[in-house]
């Protein structure tokens, strides 16, 4: 019997890969590709031996030449016209300058706007911790929202300004997770909805799972409706233009029962979403394919 230690799971090509980049010269090299993209404004940008073995400090064009040797394949192609950066070099030089193997900036509650969906107290704080963000509520101590930040969304931001970061990143990421489209690798994501039972309330929530990188994404199934022009525009002709807001003011709307949803089927999903505002009501379909669909308005002049 062989365990699951025993079996390769990391191919030997990765180990190889990511060796290669503890080394400083190597860094530099992809830097120095970064660098030269930047000065000269183009893109996938191709530099010959000679101007990269110019742009990087190292004593001898031997040494340099195993060193571009070890990064051609994973970081570098080599072509025709000289060196460019591939997709995975280019994410590790930006890995390097946004800092994502720095820990991000902690702040302490900062009040945010919007109200709570489980007990609807005016309440919402806002924190990170040892890089986590977490949006909760002050009065009930439930959690509404975590995710984990990179310095390079603190670093040059106020804790305001982090807060509404993230709250349009949130918005992003949802769009993509309805079109089945991870937001960290652009792999296929599947979709389950969840029913949570809450005070009497039940609350659902579509969650993503991404089937190459594995990450896991939480979002209300009504936040999943208001993507659709149909019911932001409704939103839009009473006045609010909802998905300019960060999600927690959203969660306003569904504590007051403003966006109300009732589900039929969890699998297959077949749900309707109901909006009320200033009196008039629209409803909505969500499907499995999570499409929204506008449910025909009762004409007004029928009896
Ligand atoms: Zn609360
Ligand atoms: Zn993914």
């Amino acid at each position: 019997m062989t365990s699951r230690k025993d079996e390769a799971r990391i191919d030997e090509d990765v180990v190889d890969a990511i060796g290669a980049l503890g080394n400083r010269t190597r860094l530099e090299i992809l830097l120095a590709l970064a660098e030269a993209q930047r000065e000269r404004q183009e893109q996938w940008l191709r530099m010959s031996f000679t101007e990269l073995y110019d742009a990087v400090d190292v004593s001898s064009t031997s040494q340099f030449s195993y060193h571009l040797d070890r990064l051609v394949g994973p970081f570098l192609a080599e072509t025709d016209d000289g060196y460019r950066l591939t997709y995975g070099g280019d994410k590790i030089v930006r890995t390097l300058l946004a800092g994502f193997y720095e820990n991000a900036r902690s702040f302490g509650d900062t009040e945010v706007d919007g109200v709570c969906v489980f007990c609807e107290g005016e309440s919402l704080v806002a924190t990170v911790e040892r890089e986590q963000f977490v949006v909760r509520c002050d009065a009930c101590e439930s959690g509404l929202l975590t995710d984990l930040l990179p310095e390079s969304q603190t670093r040059h931001r106020s804790a305001s300004e982090i807060v509404d970061s993230v709250g349009a990143r949130i918005w992003g990421s949802f769009t993509l997770i309805r079109d089945g489209v991870c937001p960290e690798c652009y792999g296929p994501i599947d979709t389950d909805v969840d029913a949570h039972h809450h005070d009497g309330r039940t609350l659902y929530t579509l969650e993503g799972t991404c089937r190459e990188c594995w990450l896991v994404v939480h979002a209300p199934l009504e936040a999943v409706a208001v993507l659709h022009p149909a019911v932001a525009g409704f939103f839009w002709e009473h006045g609010s233009a909802v998905l300019e807001h960060p999600l927690w003011e959203f969660f306003e709307h569904i504590a007051s029962k403003t966006v109300r949803t009732d589900v039929e089927s969890v699998d297959p999903l077949a749900a309707t979403v109901e909006v009320t505002l200033d009196g008039e009501t629209r409803r909505f379909e969500i499907d499995d394919e999570l499409i929204v669909t506008p449910v025909a308005q009762p004409d007004a002049d029928d009896p």
